[in-house]
């Protein structure tokens, strides 16, 4: 174990201020978590808090080290040992594209889509896993433990594969197929669970307490918002500034605080000198959050959460809390999105992005629509689209929005008739 002393960064909880050494606490404050009402959001959310010249020394490590792949690269800027191990995997790293025909489109010539789709498990989650299961393997656990609408879980059954640990799940039964299919795959242990996601979040708790397997639940596990803020530093670094927006799908808060804690970090380095306002989307049926950004008024659970967009879908946002302070901080807004234009905005970004992206993701550009409408961006505004999950994930709603051509004989005869 490091000596404390020397420690470059500390846990700070979000809500009452205290700060802990690493070896003190392992997931929330708790001190606050007094306060924690069951299925409620997570009180006593801790975060890393960086000395600063870790940050500048983290940064410029970061530069110097253009061909360390994926979070690599920013090993400095997180908060792992040296025994932790590197993951064999490209986690990160993504593509900021440039989106010639979705910018004319939309009448945005300076739209940029950041497709996190291309993660190893397809979406977003995996930079959250993959710093989990090396805080996991620093620590000596080798089972970690989730709950999880899909992804979170699929990220983690993917990389605890790569690493050989032992990944075990609980997640609603109503999730979609491919996402079970994918994380059994990965050789998980999956345990459905007939209930909503927030049932399966407290059973995973209950697992923690129970057996005392390394949890990876998100904003209960400090990690995951760190592991998220990787792709603030891919957006500089490929944009060459900060851009005045980022649009950002969301669910549980912790990707928008991510993105939110990485442009602080990065100021704290001294590498920009402002944020980016951030927008979070959410839908319709699951929008607690963008409702207290809009009103101003405190965050309230929705009841019986629901939306097509599964990994959005949630009634207690375990992170409402940071990321409802951290939007507003950013000078940034919330937009509310129906079911039929998340459904819609899917084949608007294949079709004009070529970029396939499950409902969630997509949200962001159901989002970028509202956004322009309601002048919370403008078309001149240098706007980052943050993809967050692959199409293949849930074909029954990509579905939606196409038909499949009924077939034709094999012969020249069907060929003139079909065209
Ligand atoms: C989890 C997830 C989100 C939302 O992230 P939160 O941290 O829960 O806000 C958005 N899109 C996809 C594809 C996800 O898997
Ligand atoms: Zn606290």
């Amino acid at each position: 174990m490091k000596p404390t002393t020397t420690a470059t960064w500390r846990l700070v909880c979000t809500e009452c201020g205290e700060t802990y050494d690493e070896q003190a606490v392992r997931y929330v404050c708790p001190r606050c978590a007094q306060q924690q009402q069951p299925g409620g959001v997570t009180r006593g959310v801790l975060q890393v808090s960086w000395q600063p010249e870790a940050l500048r020394a983290g940064w410029r490590r970061a530069l110097g080290v253009p061909d360390r792949i994926g979070l690599e690269r920013y090993r400095d800027l997180l908060p792992v040992g040296p025994s932790a191990p590197r993951i064999p995997l490209l986690v990160g790293d993504t593509p900021t594209l440039d989106v010639p025909r979705l910018r004319s489109r939309i009448g945005m010539p300076r739209l940029f889509v950041k497709d996190d789709t291309r993660n190893p498990s397809a979406s977003y989650k995996d930079r959250a896993s993959a710093l989990v299961c090396m805080k996991a393997a620093e620590y000596g656990e080798k089972t970690i433990v989730a709950a999880s609408t899909g992804n979170a879980a699929t990220a983690l059954s993917c990389v605890a594969a790569s690493l050989g640990q032992r990944a075990v799940i609980f997640v609603p039964a109503s999730a979609p197929p491919a996402k079970l299919v994918q994380m059994l795959c990965y050789g998980a242990e999956v345990v459905p669970v007939d209930g909503t996601y927030d049932q399966a979040f407290e059973l995973s708790l209950e697992a923690t307490r129970r057996f005392g397997w390394y949890n990876r639940n998100t904003a209960f596990n400090p990690f995951t918002v760190e592991g998220k803020k990787t792709s603030a530093f891919e957006i500089v670094l490929a944009l060459g500034k900060v851009p005045d927006a980022v649009v950002v799908p969301v669910g549980d808060g912790v990707i928008i605080s991510g993105v939110a804690k990485g442009f602080r970090d990065m100021i704290a380095a001294g590498a920009i000198d402002r944020m980016p306002r951030l927008i979070a989307v959410q839908a319709e049926g699951s929008a607690s959050i963008a409702r207290a950004v809009r009103s101003g008024a405190d965050l309230e659970p929705t009841i019986d959460a629901h939306t097509v967009a599964d990994s959005i879908c949630v009634s207690a946002p375990r992170a409402g809390l940071l990321a409802v302070r951290e939007i507003r901080a950013s000078g940034g807004a919330g937009v509310i999105v129906s079911d039929e234009a998340i459904l819609e905005a899917i084949g608007e970004l294949a079709r004009h992005a070529a970029v396939f992206a499950e409902p969630a993701g997509a949200a962001a550009h159901a989002g970028l629509l509202a956004a322009l409408q309601q002048g919370l961006v403008t078309p001149k505004d240098d706007v980052v689209l943050l993809v967050t999950g692959h199409g293949l994930k849930d074909i029954a709603s990509a579905s939606k929005g196409v038909k499949i051509p009924s077939a034709i004989r094999p012969d020249a005869e069907a060929l003139k008739e079909r065209f």
